[in-house]
């Protein structure tokens, strides 16, 4: 079994969600007493948010390309970084290290791929809503078309993020605006809803909407296993 680096922290409150995951998934496919092989550098996320809200991608770039030194020295064999937004630092990261790096949105559009999905709403912070490392990878790699939200409803998106979910507050409001919002993006055409930020999934479950549902965070931590288990 590989041995899994995963860079978490943002949020713990997703880290250890993670862990979960993967974790039951080597139970599943390998049963007995076998547990997941992985290490992780967790970071402070109060100095990630804070350069992310002052558009400080230098720093941010330097501490995601540390991070995954810090695992390549302790022998990880690839790289997971368990957040969506902090995949703007993947050219970075993947351009100092000598392992795999395995990208959350490759793997999210070989799901949406596998179930012939060709139009997503995508959530996430308005990092994730609004460049484009992620809906380009769909769009140009996977010709996945991507819809946003609109800018009222993005703030609403990514204020429910950062005052609530990452410091683990679940609001039945707010998952009725993120309901709202996913039902607004069906009459637009979306046939499926990405959950593009790793704390998404503790508020919005896959009963909660009524169209199919991809989880970042579980499809990202499943894939780690498939991948250490290959
Ligand atoms: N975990 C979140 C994500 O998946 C947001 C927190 C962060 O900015 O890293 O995008």
């Amino acid at each position: 079994m590989k041995k899994i680096g995963l860079i978490g922290g943002m949020s713990w409150e997703s880290s250890q969600v993670y862990y979960e995951i993967i974790n039951e998934k080597v139970r599943e496919l390998l049963g007995g007493f076998h547990s997941s092989r992985c290490i992780m550098e967790s970071v402070d996320f109060a100095e990630i948010e804070k350069f992310q809200h002052q558009d400080d991608w230098v720093s941010l770039n330097k501490m995601m390309m540390d991070s995954a030194k810090i695992l390549e020295n302790a022998k990880a064999d690839f790289i997971v970084l368990c957040t969506n937004t902090m995949h703007i630092c993947s050219d970075e990261i993947t351009k100092n290290i000598s392992i795999p790096f395995l990208h959350i949105a490759v793997a999210t559009a070989e799901k949406i791929k596998e179930q012939n999905i060709n139009k997503v709403l995508l959530l996430g912070t308005r990092f994730t809503m609004e460049k484009d490392f992620f809906k380009d990878i769909l769009s140009n790699d996977y010709g996945i078309d991507v819809i946003i939200p609109n800018q009222d409803d993005r703030k609403t998106v990514h204020t429910i993020i950062y005052e609530e979910l990452v410091r683990g507050k679940i609001e039945s409001k707010s998952k009725q605006k993120y309901q709202r919002i996913i039902n607004d993006s069906i009459k637009n055409g979306a046939q499926a809803v990405i959950l593009g930020c790793t704390e998404i999934p503790l508020l919005i479950k896959r009963s909660d909407v009524d169209i199919p549902v991809f989880d970042t965070t579980r499809i990202h931590a499943e894939t780690a296993v498939e991948f250490a288990l290959k």
